[in-house]
């Protein structure tokens, strides 16, 4: 198994794609603890999770409270003795233009978004010391290495924050075993996205701008994160991994 006695930390693991890597991290030998604010819809990975034979614990984590990350953290360790791993995962997206973006959802965006992944990465470091290294997956988007005129410039901003500080993170900490990665997805179908379902054209639309001619789904990001999360990748830190479908390569 890939990820035999490894302890993971997913935030956003209540469902999308959070909940796929949390299934097939549990699926690969990690103990998962997976954070989210959807109490209900977390409990129900959890036990999905511990009937099908994984390891898993949910806790409520609001991303962008400090407090709330150190108690997830300390969770982590107080059931599964350690943290190796921590996927930040959880994201909103929104989609008005600069003049109809208000000061107010600049900076829920970017609390949740940029500053949620500073904070699970400043709670996470020190456990990972002590675990003697260590994995950290932050889950950008193409919307962070590219502008696009249907995702609001915060989203933008909030991803492209996310890309930069993985670096940041990588060379902070590379001489101490921990690495930093980030993901950049293109176009997947979720929760998020389900906005577009019933909508025929936006689907269509959304499909032309991918050169493979699909939208993706959960488990083609999940198995780059799996990589990432892994010892597979031990020589690979402050890199990106773009999984899109072509749609960055145009
Ligand atoms: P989703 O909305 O289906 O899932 C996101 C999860 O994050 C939800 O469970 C939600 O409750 C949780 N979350 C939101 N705010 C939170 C907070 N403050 N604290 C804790 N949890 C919170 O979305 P998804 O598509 O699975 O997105 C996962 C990540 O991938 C996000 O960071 C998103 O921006 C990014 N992404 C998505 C796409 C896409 O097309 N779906 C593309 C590129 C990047």
């Amino acid at each position: 198994m890939r990820l035999e006695n490894k302890v993971a930390l997913i935030s956003g693991g209540a469902r999308g794609m959070g909940e796929v890597e949390a299934k097939l991290f549990a699926k690969e030998g990690a103990k998962v603890i997976i954070g989210d604010m959807l109490e209900d819809k977390g409990r129900k990975v959890e036990a999905q999770i511990n009937e099908a034979g994984g390891e898993c614990v949910f806790v409520v984590l609001d991303v962008s409270d400090e407090d709330a990350w150190q108690r997830a953290v300390n969770e982590a360790v107080s059931r599964f003795g350690k943290l190796d791993i921590l996927v930040n995962n959880a994201g909103i997206y929104r989609a008005h233009i600069v003049e109809e973006t208000t000061a107010a959802e600049w900076d829920q965006v970017m609390n949740i978004n940029a500053k949620g992944v500073f904070l699970g990465t400043k709670a996470a470091i020190p456990e990972m010391r002590k675990a003697g290294g260590g994995s950290i997956v932050n889950i950008s988007s193409i919307s962070g290495m590219a502008g696009q005129s249907y995702v609001s410039a915060v989203y933008n901003a909030s991803k492209g924050a996310v890309r930069i500080f993985t670096k940041s993170t990588a060379i902070q900490y590379a001489t101490e075993g921990i690495r930093a990665n980030s993901i950049h997805p293109g176009p997947i179908d979720t929760p998020m996205t389900a906005f577009r379902k019933d909508d025929p054209a936006a689907i269509a639309e959304s499909v032309a701008r991918v050169p493979i001619g699909r939208t993706g789904q959960p488990e083609d990001v999940a198995y780059g994160v799996l990589y990432l999360a892994s010892d597979e990748s031990s020589f690979v830190t402050g890199s990106e991994l773009v999984i899109d479908g072509g749609f960055l390569a145009q």
